[in-house]
């Protein structure tokens, strides 16, 4: 581990500052992902910016409209905490399916965003990288990509983004709120996290000196009947080989009025499907030529590598079974 510097700054506006001085420094908030990293080398932060006493950034509020978690919640508050649980259950179901309680009782909704990819390539100094090394080439591409992406990638990068989260916040039409030297401004979560192109170094839309203070979602009927559905080698402590986050409003006779999807597993970032609502509306859920439609608008342009073809079949089969899912809920509510 390399030497670095510490500092416990008590205001945003300090952090921020400390951060746009130095563009070596890091964030650190729970530590479950950089602290890993800077022990193994991959990261090496000349100085940590320990957030963890900036006061007000730990909150989770609501309004009748809004959902407002701020970047300091621990996963687990998160996850458990009654309005996330009543107006958007599939947050905490993606909080609940991710890491284990240890972990989420340590880790933060603002690391939790921007950790890094699990790509073996990029977490072991000894193979070439363009993420870590820019220009050094990729180990992934004809290596071992069985956890990689199908999705959006590209000749430099087959990294995936290994997050739960995200993903179901990216269905439920979430934002990311930002604040920098020149103010707040918050993105949607749709477009937080970079595909990787020419410079796979580059993972999300953060401008130097950015600190994440939280997220929204907007509360509404899909949002209370959402959905997180985590498909993966083992049933706990394992990333998702594909994950469906489903968010669904459905009419009396059981057929979809509304729904959002995206997927996670598949690319460097949440996939969101954005034709969802146009393909499954009038549709019943168990319906094979929409479901069918709907996949193959979701993986089109999908590039597998050797190893990691076998998620396109798996995530046909979850998109159906996501949506099932959260209709068999919605009738046993409804009975
Ligand atoms: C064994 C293991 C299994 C895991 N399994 C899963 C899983 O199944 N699903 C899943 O989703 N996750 C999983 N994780 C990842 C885990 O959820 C993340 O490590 C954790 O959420 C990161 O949060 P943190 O607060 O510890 O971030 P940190 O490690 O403190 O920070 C992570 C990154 O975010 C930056 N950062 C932190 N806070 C801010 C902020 N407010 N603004 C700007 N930058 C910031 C840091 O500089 C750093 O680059 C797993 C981790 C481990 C170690």
């Amino acid at each position: 581990m390399q030497p670095f510097g510490y500092v416990e700054p008590r205001t945003r506006d300090e952090a921020i500052r400390l951060a746009h001085d130095n563009p070596e420094a890091r964030f650190l908030a729970g530590g479950t992902t950089l602290v890993d990293l800077m022990k193994s080398g991959v990261m090496h932060p000349a100085l940590l910016i320990d957030v963890n006493r900036l006061p007000g950034m730990d909150e989770i509020s609501h309004s009748d409209r809004t959902l407002e978690i701020g970047a300091l919640a621990r996963m687990s508050d998160v996850a458990g905490h009654p309005a996330v649980r009543a107006h958007a259950p599939g947050l905490s179901e993606s909080l609940l399916l991710a890491a284990s309680g240890q972990l989420r009782n340590m880790a933060s909704i603002g690391g939790n965003l921007l950790q890094r990819t699990r790509c073996l390539y990029f977490r072991d100094r000894h193979f070439p990288c363009n993420k870590r090394e820019p220009g050094s080439g990729c180990g992934a591409i004809g290596g071992e990509n069985r956890n990689l992406a199908v999705l959006g990638s590209s000749e430099r990068c087959i990294a995936n983004y290994p997050g739960d989260f995200a993903v179901m916040l990216v269905a439920l039409d979430g934002s990311v709120h930002l604040h920098g030297p020149d103010g707040a401004r918050s993105v949607p979560a749709a477009d937080f996290h970079r595909l990787p192109d020419a410079t796979p170094e580059i993972e999300t839309v953060i401008a130097s000196g950015e600190i994440v203070t939280g997220v929204s979602v907007p509360i509404d009927a899909l949002s209370r009947r959402s959905h997180y559905l985590k498909v993966r080698d083992r049933s706990s402590y394992e990333y998702a080989s594909v994950s469906v986050a489903v968010a669904a409003e459905f009419e009396e006779d059981g057929t979809i009025r509304d729904a959002r999807l995206a997927l996670g597993g598949l690319a460097a970032k949440p996939w969101r499907i954005e034709q969802a609502a146009e393909i499954l509306a009038g549709r019943r859920p168990d319906d094979a030529a929409a479901l069918a439609r709907l996949a193959d608008v979701a993986l089109d342009g999908a590039r597998p590598q050797a190893g990691n073809a076998y998620k396109l079949p798996q995530a046909r089969a979850a998109i159906g079974r996501a949506l099932q899912t959260l209709a068999r809920r919605h009738t046993e509510v409804r009975a």
